[in-house]
């Protein structure tokens, strides 16, 4: 569920759960029950890092993918990215990359880091990017001084936002720039300085 596709798509198919009295254990199926006007829809929760994990009783019943935090009984004005910033701002790495972005944007849409820890040189925020790469997810870590190890993946600037299983797509998630097919000697702090200014994107 690493990829944004996947746990978007595990919203859109009904699932069969078991439904269990005290007699008998049948099963039933069920469907995602809010409509798409809530905060919380399909796209929003998978961006927020949720797939769904529904049960008989919780059906709007949603997982972390990376912490692994189940959540449900949503309401209309529930904001996901809110949501999983607060519960989980201190332990889950997609909280603090992906869900905590809202703490260091202004209305107007522009970067402000009032807390020094969110800026993202900040050792803090390196860290939590290193973790969306997960233990043995990375296929570049197999080799021994890949230029885009996980590590210097991390220190460039990048989460890990892979767009099927396993494959090597990264992200920056301040400038929006996506890319993969990484080689041996490639640079991922050079390719992440020149290409935004190529592309006119303010960094901050
Ligand atoms: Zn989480
Ligand atoms: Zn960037």
């Amino acid at each position: 569920m690493e990829s944004l596709q996947a746990r978007i798509d595990s919203f859109l198919k009904s699932k069969r759960v078991k439904k269990s009295s005290k007699s008998n254990s049948t099963s039933a199926t069920v469907k995602w029950p809010h409509p798409s006007s809530f905060n919380a829809n399909p796209h929003t929760l998978a961006e927020a890092g949720f797939y769904w994990v529904p049960s008989w009783e919780d059906r709007d019943s949603v997982a972390c993918f990376l912490c692994h935090k189940e959540l449900s009984d949503w309401d209309e004005e529930d904001n996901p990215f809110l949501i999983h910033w607060q519960k989980c701002g201190s332990t889950c790495a997609w909280a603090i990359v992906r869900c905590g972005l809202s703490e260091d944007i202004t209305e107007d849409g522009s970067f402000v880091f009032l807390n020094k820890k969110r800026l993202p040189t900040s050792k803090a925020m390196e860290k939590a990017r290193l973790q969306t790469f997960g233990e043995n997810l990375w296929p570049h870590d197999e080799q021994d001084n890949h230029g885009a190890s996980s590590k210097k993946m991390a220190q460039g600037g990048f989460v890990y936002t892979p767009q099927t299983k396993g494959d090597d797509t990264v992200t920056c998630l301040y400038c929006n720039l996506s890319l993969g097919g990484w080689d041996t000697d490639d640079d991922p702090m050079w390719v992440h300085e020149v290409l935004p200014l190529r592309r006119k994107v303010t960094h901050p």
